[in-house]
């Protein structure tokens, strides 16, 4: 995970994190250049699923995210004579 410090652009360094829920975090961030070394907090979620677990747990619903839409009428000329 890449995230940058607001006032120098560093990369900044995750310190410490602790669950706030199922699916959040609350991230302690730190700059690690020594001429700005700004601290915060930051939240990481989990905001929908992709492919869904093999195993779920269901106290976890995420809602499925945008799946990408197949074309209905291509178009496309057939081969095969009709
Ligand atoms: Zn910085």
């Amino acid at each position: 995970m890449k995230h940058l410090c607001p006032h120098c652009g560093t990369r900044l360094h995750i310190r410490t994190s602790r669950a706030v829920s199922l699916t959040s975090r609350e991230l302690y961030v730190r700059c690690p250049e020594e001429h700005c070394a700004y601290t915060g907090k930051a939240i990481l979620s989990i905001i929908s699923t992709i492919a869904p677990s093999i195993n779920p747990n269901p106290l976890a619903y995420l809602p499925v995210g945008r799946t990408r839409v197949l074309p209905n009428g291509t178009g496309q000329l057939s081969l095969l004579p009709e």
